[in-house]
């Protein structure tokens, strides 16, 4: 069982704020030049009122100018009258049997208030030694795995930078984790030791982050800023369905530890299941992954392979795997599939998972098997799915204005 809190939330576009742009998912160079450009702040002032919002924005989770005392009355009159500091709205909060939270967020844009807003989803997961949100990129995905739950939503759109990092912050703010917060009264939420109820992120919601690359390493830059949400880069995973370009630029640019969405150990069973392999295959995959900047045995990429009844879960494709994966410093995470309503897979039963584990684990990788968390609520891997709709391109241009 599941608890539903449908929260108030208006549908109704705010005329006021349509037109004020957010400062959210700025970098602190260009929130300092935006200030400057709209005559905010003068040239000098720029960039110490920019680490000023920064950490209003980022330690503390402000979303009202006034809040900042430390940022003179009329220049908190000029932010407020200019800018804008939105989060998402709260479409539905579930909470599942075992304490993972979903979120259906909405988002809509500032600059094209008549655009449709859109939905995502982003899943809190509390364990005994971590907090892990799980972030959408996109808004459903260009890619059609065929086992995922998401795959079944024809993109809509990326979600911006400021869009990205909205999860976080509309979840750390729900999490009570913010200075002065507080928690939610349902327990078990803060995993025990830490002060932080989110410790990890993981772009392994709605969405490919490769295809959304610019806004997804600005906004992981932003979350690992250590002088703001200061998220460790060694706890941010990004997780890729297999965009071989943009694999080497995400160690380099980003520098966060890679997932890679492997599942199959052959070309023609890949092909059906994740269709990018179509076009970066298994051999130009762990080439790129080889290659990743920064790989070392402590800091290993994580294989994520679904476990599908009687597909890809065989002793064979084990000990193929171990194969493939030789000299590459890794772990294997193994997945049980998670159903989804018409989906055509079944879950390889836990004694055939085990099987698999033990052969990829005698050759010396760790393989956890993931523990399915909030299935009950349809927030588990490959769940996620939203109602947004892409428009046509002459629908897209009329509420634009074209
Ligand atoms: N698009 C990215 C990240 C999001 S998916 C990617 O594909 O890597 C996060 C993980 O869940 C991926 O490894 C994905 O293949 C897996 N997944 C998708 N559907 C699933 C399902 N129904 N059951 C279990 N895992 C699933
Ligand atoms: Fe898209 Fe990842 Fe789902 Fe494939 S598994 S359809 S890439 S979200």
């Amino acid at each position: 069982m599941s608890v539903a809190l449908n929260l108030d939330h208006s549908t109704a576009i705010r005329p006021q704020a349509a037109a004020r742009p957010s400062l959210i998912g700025l970098s602190k160079a260009q929130l300092a030049e935006t200030l400057i450009a709209n005559g905010v702040v003068g040239e000098k002032e720029g960039r110490m009122r920019a680490s000023q919002l920064w950490n209003w924005l980022y330690v503390n989770g402000v979303t009202d100018f006034d809040r900042m005392t430390n940022v003179a009355k009329p220049v908190r009159q000029k932010l407020s009258n200019t800018f804008i500091l939105d989060r998402p709205e709260i479409v539905t909060e579930q909470v599942s049997m075992d304490g993972t939270r979903k979120w259906l967020f909405r988002f809509r844009d500032p600059q094209n208030p008549n655009m449709p807003a859109v939905e995502v989803e982003t899943v809190y997961i509390p364990e005994s030694d971590r907090g892990t949100l799980c972030v959408s990129s996109q808004v459903g995905c260009t890619l059609t795995c065929s086992f995922c739950h998401t795959g079944t939503q024809k993109l809509v759109r990326n979600l911006t930078a400021g869009e990205i990092l909205g999860q976080i912050l509309m979840a750390r703010e729900r999490l009570g984790d913010f200075p002065g917060g507080s928690r939610p009264d349902d327990g078990g939420l803060v995993p025990g030791g830490e002060t932080r109820a989110i410790t990890n992120i993981v772009m392994m919601g709605m969405g490919e982050p490769l295809y959304n690359y610019d806004n997804v390493k600005q906004a992981l830059l932003i979350a690992s800023a250590g002088d703001g949400m200061s998220i460790s880069k060694r706890r941010i995973t990004l997780s890729t369905s297999g965009v071989v370009p943009y694999i080497e630029p995400t160690g380099r640019e980003i520098d966060v530890m890679l997932a890679i969405s492997l599942h199959a150990v052959r070309d023609d069973l890949r092909d059906v299941l994740v269709p990018i392999n179509k076009k970066w295959p298994l051999k130009e995959l762990l080439e790129a992954c080889r290659k990743y900047p920064g790989l070392s045995n402590a800091r290993r990429i994580t294989f994520e392979y679904v476990m599908l009844d009687g597909i890809n879960d065989s002793d064979a494709e084990a000990k193929e795997l171990v194969r493939l994966l030789a000299g590459i410093p890794a772990k294997i995470n193994l997945i049980p599939f998670n159903p989804w309503p018409g989906s055509n897979y079944g879950t390889s039963p836990s004694s055939r998972i085990e099987r698999f584990a033990d052969i990829v684990n005698r050759a010396g990788y760790a393989s956890p098997v993931r523990t399915p968390r909030g299935r009950d609520i349809f927030a588990a891997c490959g769940q996620l799915k939203s109602e947004s709709e892409r428009l046509s391109k002459k629908d897209r241009d009329a509420l634009a204005g074209v």
